[in-house]
């Protein structure tokens, strides 16, 4: 098989379901916006600050992992900060060939100078069209959904349920709750989720990554999760051998199709794989789960879309039937409207892939 070249893979176009709106600002952004502010950064070249934050990210430590969050959201407090990344954020997805992306970010982070919710989601929203506008204008298209997250550690996620059913109609398509997940089980937020699904709303849950079955299974069992933010850990409850035997929780994952959104750099910065190589995302494709690739954040990772697909390219030897699938799943799982859905897929993803193809 010829290899795949890694400008090709940035043509191609890519469907994105978790980023993080926090972890992936430029580290040139993040310079200005702090020396406007007069946040103390680790450093202030930004190609420095940049090798920092994936540092940090890899250590292994917690600490210093959380240490890079709390220097991007301590930028993000005033509705121009959060516009511009925002806007940067669709310009820099749109530049990598991401076509559709759902970002995600925890509104109840962006108080500290004294917003209200209400105007951090606007700021959010408009600096995503504001940056969908210019590429488009540039030929590179992309549609942005938000994703609006709640502190799985906090007790906002009733209040952040009802902020994203508020502002569905206005480029929000669903929630999530993120965080620790050890000790901070999803049933803690069984009251939010019931009330999506009475509303007939959306949302992921951040399970399965740190912590194992338990976590994956109350997530879908109890909280009704359309999809697993992460969910790599479902290997836990697969037995590998000549013939892989799927335990009931993987089979009912499997069967349903739950979408996973899995995030190779991420997992083996934090652990949760020892290298990409190695990473589940392997033997999860050759079963036929519901795999979509994902980013995570951008700038922690040192990522792109394009990047974590050409690692996998690169690890496990795939080609473009390989990426297509990877695409269509993640555009299948979308929060977006069915026929939106198919539309990508059918008049953007697959025209472009036919190509590929030859
Ligand atoms: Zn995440």
């Amino acid at each position: 098989m010829v290899a795949i070249a890694y400008e090709e893979i940035v043509k191609a176009p890519k469907a994105l379901l978790h980023d993080h709106l926090d972890g992936g600002l430029r580290p040139a952004t993040v310079v200005e916006l702090a020396e406007a502010v007069g946040h103390r950064l680790p450093a202030t070249d930004p190609a420095e600050l940049g090798r920092w934050f994936v540092e940090s990210a890899d250590s292994g430590s917690l600490e210093r992992y959380l240490e890079t969050f709390a220097h991007t959201v301590a930028v993000m407090q005033t509705e121009d900060a959060l516009f511009r990344v925002a806007a940067e954020c669709a310009l820099d997805l749109a530049a990598d060939g991401v076509v559709y992306a759902e970002v995600r970010y925890a509104p109840e982070q962006h108080l500290e100078q004294g917003l209200r919710l209400e105007q951090v989601v606007e700021s959010v929203l408009a600096g995503f069209e504001s940056g969908a506008a210019q590429a488009a204008g540039a030929g590179r298209p992309i549609r942005i959904g938000t994703l609006l997250t709640a502190m799985r550690h906090a007790a906002r996620s009733q209040e952040i349920a009802e902020l994203s059913v508020r502002y569905r109609d206005h480029g929000v398509v669903g929630f999530d709750i993120a965080g620790a997940e050890a000790g901070f089980p999803p049933t803690r937020h069984l009251d939010a989720f019931e009330y999506l699904q009475r509303e007939n709303s959306h949302f992921t849950i951040h399970a399965g990554e740190a912590f194992g079955l338990p976590s994956i299974w109350q997530a879908i069992q109890w909280c009704g999760a359309d999809r697993l933010g992460h969910g790599v850990r479902i290997v836990d409850d697969i037995t590998v051998g000549e013939q892989p035997v799927l335990g009931r929780l993987a089979a009912y994952v499997r069967d349903k199709r739950i979408p996973l959104e899995l995030c190779p750099s991420s997992n083996v910065q934090t652990g949760a794989a020892a290298s990409i190589a190695e990473h589940p995302i392997g033997l999860l494709r050759d079963l036929r789960f519901r795999v979509t690739v994902n980013t995570d954040n951008r700038l922690m990772s040192g990522t792109s879309m394009s990047r974590e697909m050409a690692l996998l390219v690169e690890a496990f030897g795939y080609g473009w039937a390989e990426l297509q699938w990877f695409t269509i799943n993640a555009m299948k799982s979308a929060f977006i409207p069915f026929d939106e859905r198919l539309a990508i897929i059918n008049e953007t993803i697959k025209p472009a892939y036919a190509k590929l193809l030859g």
